[in-house]
């Protein structure tokens, strides 16, 4: 078996886990961006959330317990939850996780890492996206 995350599911390759059901783990991220930085993923292999209709909502329950958790025991303040989809996105490890990335209010929400492109014509996007 050659998948990470397969591996963590399998107890081949050890992981911090926080929760667990019968369908999804929840373990910290080995390389934290803040504090208490959790990934959630299906026990079963799939490799992001847009190649498979119903993984994300399998692990819905997993998520909204794991986000709890970050909440009631560490006191986050509010969470970003964050999937990439793909090598172009930073996806790096290739089976479907989504980040729980808990805040605190004195550091400061999302616009403190990611900023608005002025540049975009939404017209023209618009239009690309929605032409039939
Ligand atoms: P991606 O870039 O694919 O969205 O995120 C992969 C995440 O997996 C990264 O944040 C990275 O730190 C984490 N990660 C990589 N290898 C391991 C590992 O062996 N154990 C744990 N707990 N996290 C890992
Ligand atoms: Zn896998």
């Amino acid at each position: 078996m050659t998948c990470l995350f397969c591996r963590i599911v399998a107890g081949e390759i050890p992981a911090k886990q926080v929760y667990a059901d019968d369908v999804a783990l929840a373990f910290l991220d080995i390389n934290p961006w803040h504090r208490g930085h959790t990934l959630v993923i299906p026990r079963r292999h799939v490799t992001d959330v847009v190649s498979d209709q119903a993984a994300l909502a399998e692990i819905a329950p997993a998520i909204q317990a794991t986000a709890e958790l970050l909440i009631g025991r560490l006191g986050a303040d509010g969470i970003n939850l964050l999937s990439n989809n793909g090598a172009a996105a930073g996806q790096e490890v290739f089976h479907l996780h989504v980040h729980l990335i808990p805040r605190f209010a004195a550091t400061g929400g999302f616009a403190a890492m990611a900023a608005p492109d002025s540049d975009i014509d939404l017209d023209e996007v618009y239009q690309q996206i929605s032409r039939s």
